[in-house]
Parts: structure tokens; C-alpha cells; sequence
């Protein structure tokens, strides 16, 4: 039987490991999840509505047991950990408040003057595949609208998070949701398979790497159900000359670094009106050198080690190789240890076209840096990506914020800020990056059957 380890990626101790379930394991709680729908399905709003904003009162209560779990499984400093914890809580009160509004029946009057609705009802048991990066907001920005729609949920967490993954269900069970609403399946990727196809399921989101996106979609699709991808990004942040450069630098840090880089709306690639690059590029090398690397569990730590050591060894053949082909290396650019997971930030310009670093996804902590002569080769080089999740956008004209915003291929668009997810504004990407959304109302309408009733 394979086993699912959770490693310290920071001292590379081995925490726990769990045997991943065998089959008549799986099956058993896939045939709790069906069972647990039938009565779910029916209870009220109101009633789930208390739950849900019980389990946000949950992680509240015990905010600082969930971080260390984030922190010590996966490297996310502790302060980061915290704001994590914190933003799910925000989500099941977002959802726990909305939920009933926005799935409230819609009248329509035909012009014959007959009259139809149409009503939003839950679809059964759906399944998430979910990532380490945020390995708590991924799955509560799932599982709180999905449950508000009266829909059981089943996580299949990434397999170095397990800690985090049973510690999500124990949120929900000291919610007081009834055994069975939501579970973990410890599982390893290959076993996804079987349950995607298992008629139980219904529908099936992955937030992840587009190659994970692929198969389970490839899957979903085999058993004709429906699938949500997230998938990866490589967000262009840019910098136009009329801009607040100081700002715009001092947050481009912020935008590159959250998570060690590891998050898949930082800002990737940095494309500055050539006015104006000299000037943010020593703002942005600046700044980056200023932040502390330490402990995940030491509060003054700003940055601490990628979630696993191969991740880290990925993400320099990247850079080496980007460099083999004539990138031009401003910051870091050290080869990390071997088996470590430590990564030194890295900056990169003069980048050719045909190198990792400008057309693959950058994981973790490097930057890319790109002058360009004016707006419209900044809209060029952004939209010269397979990958459409967000984009920033920094002036101080608005309106024209506003029409470069519309030129811009991606899901959203930020103008003045950096891109972050918010329960109240729909997630998610074009081309690479995936299709469907979550949060905001379209995150909730993802999972239901959106039944017309005519009323002859
Ligand atoms: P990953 O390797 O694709 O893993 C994501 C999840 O998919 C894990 O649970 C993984 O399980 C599972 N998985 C991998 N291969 C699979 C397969 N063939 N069939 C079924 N399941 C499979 O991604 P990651 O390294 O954890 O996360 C990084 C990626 O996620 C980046 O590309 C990032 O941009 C993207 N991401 C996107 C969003 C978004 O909202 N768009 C948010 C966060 C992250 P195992 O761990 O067991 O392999």
C-alpha cells in the first residue's frame, strides 16, 4: 500500500505519513457522500447557512493550529498562514450570507405572455483535486459554495498537504455539517481515475498544473461530466510611465513574492514603459534584496523555502537554461542545494523568446523583466502568453487603464493593484489558465443544475 508523507519542507523531517486508501476504502466513503446528498439536498438555506458560518467561526477559534499545519507541511510563512486561514473564514460567511440570493429562483415572462422560471438545484457528490500553494483557500473556495448549493464534496488534496487536507475536514465536522457533507480521500493522483468515473460523482474541479488539468479533464469528459480547471498563469504586471513608480515597485515585490512565488496570479512578468524601467528596476531589485528569508514558523520571516526540493531544482533548470539561451541574471540566479527546497529570488532580463522564462510558468520565486517602447507593445508582450489568468495594469489614467484592460487576454484585470482573489469577484482564466470561475455568484452557479421550469 503507498503511503502519503508529509514532510517539513524547510528541514526535510518527515512529520507524518498516512496509508493512502485502498478501494473498498474509497468506495466506502463515495457511498457516504451519495447517502449524506439525499438529505442534504433538501435541508434549508438557513440551515446551512449556520454551518457554513460556524465553520468560518471554527478556523477563527483555532487560526493558529491551522497556520502552523499550512507552515510546517508546505513552507507558507507563518504570517501568510495566518492571512490564509483567515481568508476561508471570510469566504464561508461571504457564502453563508449570499448563498440564498443568489440561487433564489428567476422568473421569466415569455412574450406570449406564459410565464417559466428557473431554478438552481444541487447536483450530487463533486469532487476536488486540489493543490499545496494555498492549501487551505483552494479547497474552502470550493467547498463553500458548493455546500451552500446543497452539494456534498469530496477533496482529493495534493499529496505532500495531508495534514491540511484532514485538518479541512475536521473544520467541517466540528461545524456540526452532518459525517459525510465533505471528506478527505487520501489518495495519490493515479487513483483519481476511478473515482472521477465512479457514477456517484458528478462533476469534478481541479486547481493545478495544466498537465493534472488535461487528465482530469480528458477523464471527466470520458464520463460526460462536467469539469472546472484553475490552472497555471504567468500574469504580466505592467508598468506604464505615468504610473506611481514607487508603488507600483514596492508592490510589484509583494505581487512576485506572496508565497515564495509559488502562487499562480503572482505577477510574473514585468513589463515596464522603457521611460521608466531603469528607475523600477533598482526600486524592484531593491526592495526584493530588503526581505528577510527565515524559518516559515519565525514571524519575521518574509520568505522561507519552496513547498519540496524537486520543485525547487525544477524552477532552476528554468533559469539555467533561460540563461544558457541569453538571459541576463540582475539577482540570485544560485543553483539551489541539492535536496534542499531553499530558493534565492532571482531576477532575469534581456530574455529571448525562445527560453523557458518567457514562455513557460515561473513557480516560485524569479521575476522577469521586459522594457518595452510604449502601450502597445506592452498589450503585445502580454497577450504573447499560452497562459490567461490576471493581469495589473499600472497609471494613473483610468480611463485608459480601462481601455488597455479590454485589449488585455487573461480573466481579470487589476488596475493599480496587484491581483488577489476576493470571495465577492469571480476567478479564473482563458486560454491555458483554464475555464469556469469560482467565488463571486458565478462560483456558486458552476455546480448546479440551472432547471427551466414552464408554467403552461
Ligand atoms: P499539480 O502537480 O498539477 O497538482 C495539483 C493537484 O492535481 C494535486 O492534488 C495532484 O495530486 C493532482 N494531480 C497531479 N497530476 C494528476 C493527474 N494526472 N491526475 C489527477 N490528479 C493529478 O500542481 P501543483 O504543483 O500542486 O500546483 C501548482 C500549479 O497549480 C501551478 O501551475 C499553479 O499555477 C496552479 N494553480 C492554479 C490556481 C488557479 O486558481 N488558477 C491556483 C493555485 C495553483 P498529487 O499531489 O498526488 O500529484
Amino acid at each position: 500500500m503507498s503511503e502519503i508523507k508529509s514532510v517539513n519542507p524547510y528541514t526535510g523531517e518527515l512529520l507524518k505519513s498516512y496509508p493512502s486508501l485502498n478501494e473498498p476504502g474509497i468506495r466506502e466513503k463515495l457511498e457516504l457522500s451519495d447517502q449524506t446528498y439525499n438529505n442534504w439536498k433538501n435541508t434549508s438555506f438557513s440551515e446551512r447557512a449556520e454551518l457554513m458560518s460556524n465553520a468560518g467561526k471554527q478556523l477563527l477559534k483555532e487560526k493558529q493550529k491551522y497556520a502552523n499545519i499550512i507552515s510546517l507541511e508546505m513552507g507558507k510563512v507563518i504570517k501568510e498562514s495566518v492571512a490564509e486561514v483567515e481568508k476561508c473564514a471570510w469566504v464561508c460567511e461571504y457564502y453563508s450570507k449570499n448563498a440564498s440570493e443568489f440561487l433564489q429562483d428567476e422568473p421569466i415572462e415569455l412574450p406570449d405572455g406564459k410565464k417559466a422560471k428557473l431554478s438552481h438545484e444541487p447536483i450530487g457528490a463533486v469532487l476536488a483535486v486540489m493543490p499545496w500553494n494555498f492549501p487551505f483557500w483552494q479547497v474552502f473556495r470550493f467547498a463553500a459554495p458548493t455546500l451552500m448549493a446543497g452539494n456534498t464534496g469530496l477533496l482529493k488534496h495534493a499529496s505532500n498537504v495531508p495534514q491540511c487536507s484532514l485538518a479541512i475536514e475536521e473544520v467541517f465536522e466540528r461545524a456540526g455539517f452532518p459525517k459525510g457533507v465533505f471528506q478527505s480521500l487520501l489518495i495519490d493522483s493515479k487513483a483519481t481515475t476511478q473515482v472521477i468515473s465512479n457514477p456517484i460523482i458528478k462533476a469534478v474541479t481541479l486547481t493545478g498544473s495544466e498537465k493534472a488539468g488535461a487528465s482530469v479533464a480528458s477523464e471527466a469528459a470520458k464520463n460526460i461530466k462536467k469539469a472546472v480547471l484553475e490552472l497555471g498563469g504567468s500574469d504580466p504586471f505592467i508598468v506604464l510611465k505615468d504610473a506611481d513608480i514607487d508603488l507600483a515597485a514596492e508592490t510589484a515585490v509583494k505581487a512576485r513574492m506572496i508565497n515564495n512565488g509559488q502562487s499562480c496570479i503572482a505577477a510574473k512578468r514585468f513589463i515596464i514603459e522603457q521611460d521608466v524601467y531603469s528607475k523600477f528596476v533598482e526600486l524592484f531589485s531593491g526592495k526584493l534584496k530588503e526581505l528577510n528569508q527565515g524559518d516559515p514558523l519565525d514571524e519575521k520571516s518574509d520568505y522561507a523555502c519552496m513547498a519540496r526540493a524537486d520543485l525547487a531544482s525544477e524552477l532552476y533548470d528554468q533559469v539555467k537554461t533561460s540563461v544558457e539561451k541569453g538571459a541576463k541574471v540582475l539577482v540570485g540566479g544560485v543553483k539551489p542545494e541539492d535536496g534542499k527546497a531553499l530558493f534565492t529570488p532571482t531576477v532575469l532580463t534581456d530574455i529571448s523568446s525562445n527560453s523557458p522564462a518567457y514562455s513557460e510558468e515561473l513557480f516560485g520565486p524569479v521575476a522577469t523583466l521586459f522594457s518595452v517602447k510604449n502601450e502597445e507593445e506592452a498589450i503585445k508582450l502580454a497577450n504573447d502568453s499560452e497562459f490567461g489568468l490576471g493581469s495589473s495594469i499600472w497609471t494613473k489614467d483610468l480611463k485608459k487603464g480601462e481601455l488597455l484592460a479590454s485589449k488585455i487576454e487573461s480573466g481579470a484585470v487589476f488596475i493599480n493593484s496587484m491581483v488577489a482573489s476576493n470571495p465577492h469577484l469571480p476567478f479564473g482564466g482563458i486560454k491555458k489558465s483554464g475555464f469556469g470561475r469560482e467565488l463571486g455568484r458565478y462560483g456558486i452557479l458552476e455546480f448546479v443544475n440551472t432547471k427551466t421550469v414552464y408554467l403552461g
